[in-house]
């Protein structure tokens, strides 16, 4: 990858440059938009500051995997009010936050959750936009619903008044040559396709938020419409 890994305000901005000529390159797929595919800045284990220099280097959503992290950050940067994406595994008893300060959640792995997050987000200004989590590769000790369960789980969820179910979400454990991780996103993208022409419902799907700086050039080449990516934009990590 050609990306740099530092993390000083004009390489965030840079970074981000660079992306978005990537993702515009690679772009193959009409479901995604002609402006391209959405770019995720995954911003856990980074600091406010830097969230406001992706910013103002034009990322407009961010992605954060712990909740207490994430409304730390959501309170400092409510001047500029960006959408924020919850990408982390789900606590029974944090749904209640979730839906009331994300827009998005892309790790629903089953119905309780689906179900807490709808009675939770009644009465705000809009629907949650949910992707559902799969366990693409049926790794043992993964978060994300089998895919043989997909299509009963996208079927209930559908009926749920307050959310907004809009496509998958897969994290596969990280590959090392580009085909097979290519081959990891075809089979989400041929999941994906079957349940949307497995019923009417089901055909207005339009979301399939895979990879990550290690793999995005891959997910792009099969579909992706929404990438995360973190250390490629921002750098390290840091524990806050
Ligand atoms: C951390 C994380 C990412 C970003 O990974 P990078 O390798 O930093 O790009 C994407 N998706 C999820 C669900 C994550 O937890």
């Amino acid at each position: 990858m050609p990306l740099t890994s530092q993390c000083t305000t004009s390489n965030i901005a840079k970074n981000i440059r660079q992306i978005k000529a990537l993702l515009g390159e690679f772009r193959t797929n009409s479901q995604q938009s002609v402006d391209g595919v959405k770019l995720l800045a995954v911003s856990k284990g980074q600091s406010s500051e830097k969230l406001l220099a992706a910013w103002h280097a034009g990322i407009n959503c961010f992605g954060e995997n712990y909740l207490q992290e994430a409304l730390n950050k959501i309170d400092a940067l409510s001047s500029i009010n960006p959408e924020w994406h919850f990408i982390g595994p789900i606590q029974a008893n944090k749904t209640n936050k979730i839906a009331e300060h994300f827009s998005w959640v892309h790790t629903v792995d089953r119905l309780r959750i689906a179900t807490r997050l709808n009675r939770h987000r009644q009465g705000s200004s809009g629907p949650l936009n949910i992707c559902i989590q799969v366990n693409i590769d049926r790794e043992s000790s993964k978060s994300g619903v089998d895919p043989d369960s997909t299509h009963e789980l996208a079927n209930a969820i559908i009926d749920l008044p307050h959310l907004r179910l809009r496509g998958l979400m897969v994290l596969p454990a990280p590959k090392t040559s580009f085909a097979s991780q290519q081959d990891t996103f075809r089979r989400t993208a041929e999941l994906f396709q079957n349940l949307k022409n497995s019923s009417p419902r089901l055909q207005s799907l339009d979301t399939l938020s895979m990879g990550t700086t290690h793999d995005m050039l891959a997910a792009i080449a099969e579909g992706a419409t929404i990438v995360r990516i973190g250390t490629g934009i921002f750098g390290p990590r840091q524990s806050l």
